[in-house]
Formats: structure tokens, C-alpha cells, sequence
């Protein structure tokens, strides 16, 4: 079959900047993406690209297809397909200099004795060791844009070194000087690997364990943990809760399709209230019956994520009884790191969903599209954290007559940065204000309430919350003449 695709050229002798060059192939069916670039070489020789076991085991041939890291051996090529290499120096064409993130891997120092890892730290260990240094986690971490991060692979190998017995010492500062605290949690780098390492969970947040062990933990991150201890939020109230303010059970307009319980998250509670009752009017209209247990505290992501676990236990046991006291089944969030949390560090007996998961099953009334041109802001914790992109997308278009993309990148309020980092949380936000401004949209939306206000500090345009411009819609159309 004949294919075309586009390859990205370039070389620095001669090119100011890359250019994207269009090819026409003859390729089996199902040809991978390395096949395509067999091709093209076979046709013009001075076309570069990296390659070596072409069987996803040595991470070489890693290059970007329509935007995202892939294996160009294991990714099958697609019609129209972009070709581009990793967003690392480029040498040539596909091939970018790898050497600069690979000396940033931390290599075990044996202290020479008898000492061998027992089966169960082998266990350990095993989900850490896979990693092929493709890079694919460097090149799109938000972290290494805006500091000096040495990187996912490089905590990934400091975590496993931790874990290993014949390794003498501790090297948890060095971790920290090679900025362990600097992680967004965007779960990005976990996402494009192509072995599926978790550094994010597996690595990043243990060693942030262990320099809570060793009392290093950011002062500023101390004091979240203290406020959720204490009063069960990690923000303080600013004005009179959601929780104190909502009535316990909320019916729908119509008839019930379906009964959740909310778990309305710290920042929905005691500093944006008036989004969870936005919340609670677009259930109305689409026939939910809404349950809200009182009784439900933080649901300890700001602990998880900065390695602060000790009371981590209570925390989950009280939520899940709140929720399971009152009969509940499904439970709904609307922060994006909540549903992450309940969904991955929760072993909870009813399930959870995320609101536009619900709200794409039972829809809502025809709505008057408002006359607007929006763009959409992927939350990390909703985009990677719960892979929920397409329903986003799909309740926004009932509400707005435009919409434009614009490329998914973490805004920098997350895993405890916007608060012990903040100069980095605002480099990270004002990255996200050139591509809302690059994107023509008069209108942001996005559904947590962390990107939410943060992007607001950086935005020249208006941004709204999702059930904001559902209520907006929803109020608008009610206008409309018959
Ligand atoms: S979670 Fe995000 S910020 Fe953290 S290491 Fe991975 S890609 Fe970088
Ligand atoms: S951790 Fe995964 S994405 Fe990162 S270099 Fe290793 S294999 Fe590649």
C-alpha cells in the first residue's frame, strides 16, 4: 500500500530550522513506523534516523508521531502521520543527542561486599529496572523546561539504587539537589514509556518518602500536611464551605437516571464552593441524584505526593466509610487529583468516576451553544492520571460553537510545586499562556480547580470551569426566544 507521511528535516549546517518534508511510500499493511522510514532512506539516502534491535528493546528508534514519544519499531505508521524527533537537541533529521540525558542516570556504586538483594528486593525493584534509556520521559517532562531537573530515568534509577543493598550510603540529597522536589506529578513521563514505568508513584513520591524520614521535606509542605491532620483540608476556608452550605441529598429536575455520591475535593470545598454547586445544577439537569457525606475530609493527595504518608490510612478509611456508610456505588469527583487518588491509591469497595464520565453516559437537555471560541486545558490528573481526554471534549462542544486544540502540557500547580515552588509553578503557567495565545481562543476551560486558578494567574484570557460554561449554556439557552 502507498502511504504518506510527513518527516521532519533538518540539518544545522545548512537549516535555519526544521522543515516538515512529505513522502510517499510503498509499505506492507501494518507497517510500523520504522518500516516508513526504511523506506524513505532507501530513497534518499542522506535521511537520518536511529535505529538498532528494531524489537522495542534498546529504545533507540524513539521518535515523535503526531506529537506524542513512541518506538518507531512497535508503533504502527499511519496515514498523514507527522514524523518528528524527541524534543531533545536534534543532530540531524530523527536524531537527537542523547548523550547529555543519559550521563544524568545515576549508575549503582557497589560497596564490594557480600551483600545480595533478597527476592523481595529483587520484587522490588523489578518494576524499576525495564528502562531502555529511550529518553522519550525526558523529552517531554514539564519539570526539565523550567529547571535544572535532572529527570524521571535519573529518580527512576535513584530510587532503584535505594532500594539496593550493595549500594553504601544514602544518596537521597543528591536526589534532592538534582531536583527531586521539582516534579509536577504529571504522570507525563509514565504515560509515553513504552515500558509503562511509574515513576511518578514508583520512584519520585518513594524517595520523597524517604527524605520525610530524613526530614527534609519542604517546610511549606509540612505545613499542608499539619492543616490536613488538623482540620481535614489542605487549603484553609476562605468562606463559608461547600460541605457546610450543601444540602445532604440533591434530586434531579426529571426523573433519576442515576444516584452518585460527590466527593467534592479540598479546593471545590472551602475556596471555590460556588463551582460544586455549578456542579450540582448541571445534575439537575441531567437527571443525577446527588449524595454529599458531611463527613468526608481531604482525600490525602497533597500527603502522597509530597511523601508525607504516616496518617495517610486514617485519611483513606474515613473517606471510604463516609461514602460506604451511606450505600453509595459509584462516587463522582470533579478534581482531577482527587479521582486520580481515589481511583490509584484507594482500594475502595464502590467505584469512582469522573464527572465527565458520568455526564457523557446520561447527557444533558439540548443546550444554545454560547458564542465563544474555547480551547481546552488537559488537567494531568484527569489527561494522564485518569486517561479521560475524549468526554472533556465532547461536553464542551454541547456548550461553545468553537473550539480550537491547543497542545496538552502540565500548568505547574501540581505535586506540591505551585506551593514549595511557586517560582517554577508561574514558569510552567506562563508556558501554558503562549500556547492559549498561539491558539486564537477567547476562552480557556479546563475542569480542576488547581489549573483553574493557575492559569488564571497567567492568562490574558478569561478561564472557566467546564460546569461554569455548562451552567452558562444551560442559563443562555433558557433565554433564547422560542
Ligand atoms: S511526573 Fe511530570 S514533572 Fe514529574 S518527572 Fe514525570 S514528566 Fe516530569
Ligand atoms: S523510563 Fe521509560 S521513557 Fe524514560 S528512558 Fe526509560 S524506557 Fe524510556
Amino acid at each position: 500500500m502507498e502511504m504518506q507521511v510527513y518527516v521532519s528535516r533538518y540539518s544545522p549546517e545548512r537549516d535555519a530550522a526544521p522543515r516538515l518534508e512529505s513522502w510517499n511510500v510503498e509499505v506492507h499493511e501494518g507497517a510500523r513506523i520504522l518500516n516508513v522510514l526504511e523506506a524513505i532512506h532507501r530513497k534518499d539516502p542522506s535521511f537520518a534516523y536511529r535505529s538498532s534491535c528494531r524489537a522495542g528493546q534498546c529504545g533507540s528508534c524513539a521518535v515523535r508521531a503526531d506529537g506524542e514519544p513512541v518506538l518507531a519499531c512497535t508503533e504502527e505508521a499511519k496515514q498523514g502521520m507527522v514524523i518528528e524527533p524527541l524534543d531533545l537537541p536534534v543532530i540531524r533529521d530523527l536524531v537527537v543527542d542523547l548523550i547529555p540525558g543519559i550521563s544524568n542516570i545515576p549508575r549503582i556504586a557497589t560497596c564490594g561486599c557480600e551483600t545480595l538483594p533478597s527476592p523481595e528486593i529483587v520484587a522490588g525493584i523489578r518494576p524499576l529496572r525495564d528502562c531502555i534509556e529511550c529518553l522519550s520521559c525526558v523529552s517531554i517532562c514539564p519539570a526539565m523546561k523550567v529547571t535544572d531537573f535532572f529527570g524521571p530515568t535519573s529518580m527512576r534509577a535513584q530510587m532503584r539504587i535505594a532500594l539496593d543493598p550493595r549500594e553504601p550510603g544514602n544518596r537521597i540529597r543528591e536526589a534532592i539537589s538534582q531536583g527531586l522536589f521539582t516534579c509536577t506529578s504529571c504522570n507525563r513521563c509514565w504515560r509515553v514509556c513504552p515500558k509503562s514505568i511509574e515513576t511518578p508513584g514508583k520512584a519520585i513520591e518513594k524517595l520523597r518518602e524517604i527524605a520525610n524520614r530524613e526530614g527534609l521535606t519542604l517546610p511549606r509542605h509540612q505545613e499542608v500536611a499539619e492543616l490536613v491532620r488538623t482540620s481535614g483540608r489542605s487549603v484553609e476556608a476562605t468562606k463559608p464551605t461547600f460541605l457546610e452550605q450543601a444540602d445532604e441529598i440533591i434530586e434531579p429536575y426529571g426523573e433519576v437516571k442515576l444516584e452518585a455520591g460527590f466527593f467534592s475535593g479540598c479546593l471545590f470545598n472551602a475556596r471555590l464552593p460556588e463551582r460544586a454547586f455549578e456542579l450540582l445544577e448541571v445534575m439537575r439537569h441531567a437527571g443525577v441524584r446527588v449524595i454529599i457525606p458531611k463527613d468526608q475530609i481531604c482525600c490525602g493527595s497533597p500527603l502522597i505526593r509530597t511523601g508525607q504518608t504516616s496518617f495517610l490510612e486514617e485519611i483513606q478509611n474515613r473517606n471510604i466509610r463516609a461514602f460506604q456508610e451511606r450505600g453509595i456505588k459509584t462516587v463522582m469527583t470533579m478534581c482531577a487529583g482527587c479521582g486520580a487518588t481515589l481511583k490509584h491509591d484507594y482500594d475502595t469497595p464502590f467505584e469512582v468516576k469522573d464527572i465527565t464520565e458520568i455526564l457523557t453516559i446520561t447527557g444533558l437537555p439540548p443546550i444554545q451553544p454560547l458564542p465563544v471560541t474555547a480551547t481546552y486545558h488537559d488537567p494531568c490528573h484527569l489527561k494522564n492520571g485518569q486517561q479521560i481526554t475524549r468526554e472533556p471534549r465532547e461536553i464542551l462542544s454541547w456548550a461553545v460553537e468553537r473550539f480550537v486544540e491547543m497542545p496538552a502540557q502540565c500548568c505547574g500547580s501540581g505535586g506540591g510545586v505551585k506551593s514549595g515552588l511557586p517560582q517554577e509553578a508561574a514558569a510552567l503557567g506562563e508556558l501554558r499562556k503562549e500556547a492559549i495565545q498561539k491558539s486564537g481562543a477567547d476562552l480557556v476551560v479546563t475542569i480542576c480547580p488547581f489549573c483553574e486558578l493557575h492559569i488564571q494567574d497567567h492568562s490574558d484570557k478569561p478561564v472557566k470551569n467546564l460546569m461554569t460554561v455548562l451552567v452558562d449554556a444551560l442559563n443562555n439557552t433558557r433565554k433564547e426566544p422560542e
